[in-house]
């Protein structure tokens, strides 16, 4: 139990620090602000990436992600989008596409991965039939537009 006092709530409105990292420990990152959002997804690379049903991502801002301990390894999935994971344990980190606004990490590798909850299901149309989805959350076949 920690208590923060009402003056830095107020300070880390904009700035809060979240961190993340891999299994082994030899990776570590961390973003500054709120996540954008948070989804699953269900297509066919990111369950063969993780080996998965699903990955749950959330989006960050691109400008304030960094890598903090070691190095993410990249390997280019399809055209423009790079999958990043411990070289050493293997654990998904991170995400991205050469023209996308946000980087997208893992939501299990945060250290606290309640602090974003996955509104939206994409890529339903590779979900695998013993995944149940929460008929809750925004659903899509594809990716939306
Ligand atoms: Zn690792
Ligand atoms: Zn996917």
């Amino acid at each position: 139990m920690w208590v923060i006092e009402t003056s830095e709530q107020d300070m880390s409105e904009t700035s809060e620090t979240h961190e993340g990292g891999c299994l082994c420990g030899a990776v570590r990152y961390a973003f500054t602000g709120e996540p954008v959002y948070s989804a699953n997804c269900h297509c066919r690379s990111c369950q063969r990436a993780v080996g998965a049903g699903f990955v749950t991502w959330t989006a960050v801002k691109k400008e304030g992600f960094a890598v903090t301990q070691g190095e993410i390894k990249y390997c280019e999935t399809s055209p423009g989008m790079h999958r990043g994971f411990c070289d050493q344990c293997g654990s998904s980190l991170e995400g991205h596409g050469d023209d996308w606004d946000e980087n997208y990490v893992t939501s299990a590798s945060l250290d606290d991965p309640t602090i974003a909850t996955p509104t939206t299901n994409v890529f339903l149309d590779h979900q695998q039939p013993w995944v149940r989805i929460d008929e809750s959350l925004r659903c899509y076949e594809k990716f939306p537009d």
